[in-house]
């Protein structure tokens, strides 16, 4: 152990992520989140090869494939079931060097909370302010028992989408706004062989991924405004893909109505100047919330927990020349990831133009598999950094 102090604000995969990313470097590290309780909400994740390969970095790649289930993305069908796009297992295992892993967000929460020391874990903790810099950071927060201020060498704001590290930090940057879709999620008991596969619909989408242990998650999304609710959303998401091809229907039969999670989607569509001031690093969405079309939220989240790991290997000794390399090797990729994702929504899931429906559905039948693979693999294909 070295003698360094990291405070990591937010309890979710990137704040966890990052807290063990340094405390295998030797950091001692405290992990402060509001909620009473340390969990993850949410359904199932698809993890690309990337975020498989980040995982790996962590030492945690073969507990979470035991965990999940490692597939290749089958591809992408048209309502009635017909195929537009297919993958090949064995070509991209032979492009990326893995699969692709489905997993139940609980799964890989737990996977990361129990390979930090207990002790590092504060919940009820909601920090109310951060002070940069520049010789030393300080963090207030509130507990149960009133509140209190840590000393850090280091501070991750690793606070999410509404992060209030970002707000503080970068007062006049734009909020997050709203990208056009809300979705529905939801894991269940589905032990039937179902490839991970998307489905596209007129300013709709489904998708499927087995996520191990005959379990499965679904999720579906339709261009709506922001702010709805439905009495039973299960009934609202079976109204709008009840008649779509199989399994759907079975799958929506097999959804207890209570586990069905909705959600708008909101990203940051002005990217930020940079991810550090002073000895703060913004991580995961806190730093570059996106939509979840390529799958990739969570992924760039580890992976900005490795590099910052990485950077930070030589203790506090030059903690602002380690957050200037974080942010020159996150910065550039997480952003064109994110303007990628939301191309990808807007090209996919979001499209209703019937000629244009008809114009992309007619180009992806024609594009051969290797080079829909090479598509992918333009975003899935990172390492992480050599030591
Ligand atoms: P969060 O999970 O939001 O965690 C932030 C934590 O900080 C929370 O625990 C919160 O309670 C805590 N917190 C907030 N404020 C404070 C405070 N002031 N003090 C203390 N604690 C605080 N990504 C993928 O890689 N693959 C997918 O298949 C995928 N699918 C998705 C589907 C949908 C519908 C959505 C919405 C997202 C999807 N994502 C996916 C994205 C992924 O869920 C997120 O990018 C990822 O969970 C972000 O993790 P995080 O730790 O940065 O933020």
């Amino acid at each position: 152990m070295n003698d360094s102090h990291a405070v990591v604000v937010g309890g979710g995969i990137g704040g966890l992520s990052a807290a063990l990313a340094l405390h295998r470097h030797g950091w001692r590290v405290t992990v402060l989140e509001r909620a009473a309780e340390l969990r993850e909400v949410g359904a199932g994740l698809s993890l690309m090869a990337n975020a498989v390969r980040a995982l790996d970095a962590l030492g945690l790649g073969p507990a979470l494939r035991d965990g999940g289930h490692g597939e290749a993305p089958g591809g992408i069908r048209d309502r009635h079931g017909r195929w537009l796009s297919r993958v090949d297992a064995a070509d991209m295992v032979r492009q990326l060097g893995t699969t692709a892993l489905g997993v139940h967000r609980a799964t890989l929460h737990r996977t990361l909370r129990e390979a930090l020391p207990a002790s590092s874990v504060h919940t009820d903790a909601t920090v109310e302010h951060v002070e940069p810099g520049p010789d030393r950071a300080e963090v207030r927060y509130r507990g149960t028992d009133g509140g209190h201020t840590l000393a850090a060498d280091l501070v991750v704001g690793a606070d999410g989408l509404r992060s209030r590290v970002r707000a503080q930090l970068w007062p006049r940057h734009p909020d997050p706004v709203y990208a056009g879709s809300t979705t529905w999620r939801a894991a269940i008991a589905f032990p039937d062989p179902v490839p991970a596969a998307i489905t596209w619909g007129p300013g709709a989408e489904f998708g499927m991924v087995p996520i191990g242990a005959g379990q499965l998650y679904w999720y579906a999304a339709v261009n709506t405004p922001p702010g709805g609710h439905a009495p039973d959303e299960l009934a609202a998401v079976r109204e709008r893909f009840g008649d779509w091809h199989d399994p759907i229907p079975a799958l929506l039969t097999a959804t207890p109505p209570e586990v069905v999670l909705r959600h708008d989607i909101y990203h940051l569509a002005e990217p930020l100047p940079s991810y550090v001031r002073g000895r703060v690093a913004l991580l995961g969405d806190a730093a570059h919330p996106m939509t979840p079309n390529l799958g990739q939220g969570a992924g760039q989240a580890i992976e900005d927990a490795v590099v910052l790991g990485a950077v930070c290997a030589g203790g506090a000794a030059d903690v602002p020349g380690a957050l200037a390399a974080y942010d020159a090797q996150r910065r550039p990729r997480s952003q064109s990831v994110a303007r990628a994702s939301f191309t990808a929504g807007r090209f996919g899931q979001q499209l209703r133009n019937p000629v244009a429906l008809a114009l992309r559905d007619i180009a992806l039948r024609l594009t051969p598999g290797r080079a829909t693979l090479r598509g992918m693999a333009r975003y899935a294909d990172w390492s992480p950094p050599a030591g």
